[in-house]
């Protein structure tokens, strides 16, 4: 999953990004409100935290042109902890959740892994597909038989992109974007081996490769062996 996050203050940009990367996150940071609107029309994002009160360009502005253009990113406002009218002024502008500033980065991962599992259509707390269970917390996946295996911070990355787009054809060029941030080096062979890495660990027959166009992360294994 890869975020953006638009905010101007430098401390908290700091502090959030080691905490989110810690949690197996892509960051990209935009440090103005015209930078995070161009960056957040450029880039997939999974999810945007979006700061409202911005240099450059006020965070509602860069919300409103988002929906305005049909983008439909997840967006988190942080809005001034009593100013009721920001939490409606940012709703009405299309916003997803918000956050009183300030607040506890706990509360605001939980809330960012409630919105990318509203925004993927999953409804139980556990990420579960294909017979495999993603302790999102741990880090790691368990198995069919309860058996636990342990991820390496990418191959977590990149089973957690896989586990929420079950079924679909994914390119390397999709999985490079929502994996690894903007300046990441990407190539994107990297892929090929950690999705190498992933079969090693779970069983060769979860992902199977389609010549020429990507991945599939098969949500039921057996019946398609
Ligand atoms: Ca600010």
């Amino acid at each position: 999953m890869r975020l953006l996050l638009v905010e101007d203050d430098d401390l908290l940009v700091a502090s959030l990004r080691k905490e989110l990367e810690q949690q197996g996150f892509a960051v990209d940071v935009a440090l103005d409100g015209v930078d995070g609107e161009f960056m957040g029309n450029e880039e997939p994002y999974d999810l945007v935290v979006l700061d409202l009160g911005l240099p450059g360009r006020p965070g509602l502005e860069v919300l409103h042109n988002w929906r305005q253009r049909g983008n439909k990113v997840p967006v988190i406002v942080l809005t001034a902890r009593d100013a009721w009218h920001e939490r409606v002024d940012g709703f009405k502008a299309g916003a997803d959740d918000y956050l009183g500033k300030p607040f506890h980065v706990e509360e605001l991962l939980v809330r960012i892994l409630a919105l990318v599992r509203r925004s993927h259509g999953v409804v139980s707390p556990k990420l579960q597909s294909g017979g495999l269970e993603l302790d999102e917390e741990r880090q790691l996946v368990r198995l069919e038989d309860n058996s636990e295996v342990n991820l390496t911070g990418t191959e977590f990355r990149l089973l957690r992109y896989f586990m929420f787009n079950p079924g679909k054809i994914l390119s390397k060029t999709r999985l490079t974007e929502h994996v690894y941030e903007q300046d990441f080096d990407r190539d994107s062979n990297l892929i090929e081996v950690y999705v190498r890495h992933l079969r090693d660990k779970l069983g060769s027959e979860r992902i199977e490769t389609r010549r020429g166009q990507g991945y599939i992360f098969l949500a039921r294994p057996d019946e398609f062996s």
